[in-house]
């Protein structure tokens, strides 16, 4: 076979061939809609990138963005890995002191910066050494003078330069670090090969998402993490059309667009999934959509969420995992030939498990005794090998024992495995309650309190017991209007889990802390915990 390398170069050049009429559509950050070709997309990107050559981006130099979802985004997704450059989306929910440590770290030669987020980016431009500077005009007032116009620089470019980077598909393309929750962010590359063979796994219809060129797709997973679970390569892989919502992520931005562009297709955390349904439920006839799927993935999906696109709306949410150093879709819960045949209860109850790997992706899992059986109860800690699989973080030789002496990525996740290969995340490692000596999985006692009518969101962490060493502390969110005593939960909860499960106290609070990118914060709700407890001690 010839030896063809897998690049983003020929994602590019698949799209302008074979999809030049299809459209790209952005909400601006002025919320007017641009709309383009993919034909005009790649004029566009080949003239980036061949005037980011000319002002000295050279193979292997990484560009910075701090940017929203957007049209201009996605030509930077193309262009910088195009010459050979590594594009590096900075996570604008992060701190200015996180912002200047991650790019000091990954030593960012330029930085390309939406106008609106320049506020951000003056709050740590001194902390950090770049040769240029790039701004993408969006405002009525100029550009500073010592920074570049995006769109004069483009301008600028000569497409018939254009000179496709073809030749390693293992060179690095993409760069992220890690939302560091715990410790300092990682870095992490990914390579053209590793985004080529993810974008393609994502895609089956059979064990991915399944999109095609019929689809109008939404991410609204920020391009700023973990390269939009790599949908701006996977939806420019097949053609389907692609609309960005800008800065502008609140359920009724989104619904408006799902419902004017004629959005098949969306992305997101449970968080932002969750006040989408709630929109909706609050008015059910006001939007006319055309969703069939949304993917959910980045934490645990409560049952409810399923059940209620699926029943009220007719609306397929898929559950998937995954993680930043795996490219980072892990797996999909889709439904098997048997399971078709199975009770909608039973549907339900598989649709809430993590799914099956993905193809490519070798999964096995161990704890104390050894690796586990693949009974679909044994728990152990979840070990996954792959091409879209990290083998070491970037300028890291200690990675904390992030991998196992053969070589396989320990995800710090555990799981059970059933024998044809489902995985059912049971909690990271660091968020399981052992309580007098056994497993209490805070997720299972989540997913189960959001059932309640009016739980809006429930989370719980281990907390010290002089009895039992640990016991499960569930904080509640609930619905706006309701309320609910800890009786009523404790009740709620108890012909679904073992006596010693259901936990004793509940905290209802106004909002559950959470990450830059929507997923509960436990070490912030374990400090609230501490704090009071140390308050209520020395009071
Ligand atoms: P961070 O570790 O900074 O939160 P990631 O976004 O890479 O960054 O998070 C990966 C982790 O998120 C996984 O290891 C897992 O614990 C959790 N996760 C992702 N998807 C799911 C899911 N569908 N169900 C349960 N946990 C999930």
């Amino acid at each position: 076979m010839m030896d063809y390398q897998l690049t983003i170069a020929t994602i590019l050049r698949r799209a302008e061939d074979l999809y030049s009429k299809k459209e790209i559509i952005s909400c601006l950050p002025d919320k007017s809609i641009h709309r383009y070709t993919y034909d005009d997309f790649a004029k566009r990107t080949k003239k980036l990138a061949v005037a980011l050559q000319r002002l000295g981006i050279r193979e292997g130099d990484k560009v910075a963005t701090l940017c929203w979802n957007h049209y201009q985004h996605l030509e930077m997704y193309y262009a910088i890995p195009c010459i050979g450059g590594i594009i590096h989306p900075l996570n604008l929910r992060l701190s200015p002191a996180d912002l200047a440590y991650i790019v000091n770290h990954a030593a960012d030669k330029f930085i390309i910066v939406d106008q609106v987020l320049l506020p951000l980016f003056e709050k740590f431009k001194s902390e950090i050494n770049l040769s240029r500077v790039i701004v993408i005009p969006q405002m009525e007032e100029t550009i500073p003078q010592d920074y570049l116009n995006y769109e004069a620089i483009l301008e600028a470019g000569d497409e018939k330069e254009f000179d496709p980077f073809e030749k390693d598909e293992n060179a690095a393309a993409f760069m992220c670090y890690t939302s560091g929750t715990t410790g300092k962010p990682k870095g992490i590359l990914y390579s053209h090969r590793s985004i080529t063979l993810h974008a393609m796994a994502t895609l089956l219809g059979s064990v991915g998402i399944g999109i095609s060129e019929k689809d109008v797709v939404l991410p609204i997973v920020p391009m700023f993490h973990a390269s939009a679970w790599g949908f701006p390569y996977s939806c420019t892989l097949v053609g389907a059309t692609q609309v960005f919502p800008g800065p502008y992520l609140d359920a009724e931005s989104l619904l408006s667009l799902f419902e004017s562009e004629k959005v098949t297709v969306t992305g997101g955390v449970p968080t932002v999934i969750i006040n989408i349904l709630h929109k909706l439920d609050s008015d059910p006839k006001r939007y006319k959509l055309a969703l069939r799927t949304i993917v959910l993935g980045g934490s645990a999906t409560p049952r409810f969420l399923i059940q209620a696109f699926k029943e009220r709306y007719g609306i397929l949410a898929i559950h998937t995992w995954g993680m930043t150093e795996i490219s980072p879709m892990g797996s999909s819960s889709f439904m098997t030939s048997k399971l078709q045949q199975a009770s909608q209860e039973e549907q339900y109850d598989q649709a809430i498990k993590q799914g099956f790997p993905l193809p490519f992706l070798e999964i096995r899992a161990r704890n104390e005794m050894g690796f586990i059986p693949w009974d679909g109860e044994t728990m152990g800690e979840l070990e996954l090998r792959g091409p879209f699989v990290i083998a070491s973080y970037y300028k890291e030789e200690d990675a904390d024992g992030k991998f196992t002496p053969d070589g396989w990525l320990k995800t710090g996740d555990i799981a059970t495995i059933t024998e044809d290969g489902c995985i059912s995340i049971k909690d990271r490692s660091k968020d399981l309650i052992k309580s007098g000596g056994e497993w209490i999985s805070s997720l299972a006692l989540e997913n189960a309190l959001m059932e309640h009518p009016h739980v809006r969101e429930a989370a719980v962490i281990a907390v010290p017991d002089t009895k039992w060493m640990e016991r499960p502390f569930a904080y509640i969110v609930l619905r706006e209007g309701k309320t609910v005593s800890s009786r009523e939960l404790r009740e709620f909860l108890a012909d679904k889990f073992a006596k010693f499960w259901i936990p004793e106290e509940y905290e209802f609070i106004d909002a559950i802390p959470k990450t830059s990118v929507g997923k509960f914060l436990k070490a912030a709700l374990r400090e609230i915990y501490n704090a009071k407890r140390s308050s209520k001690t020395s009071g």
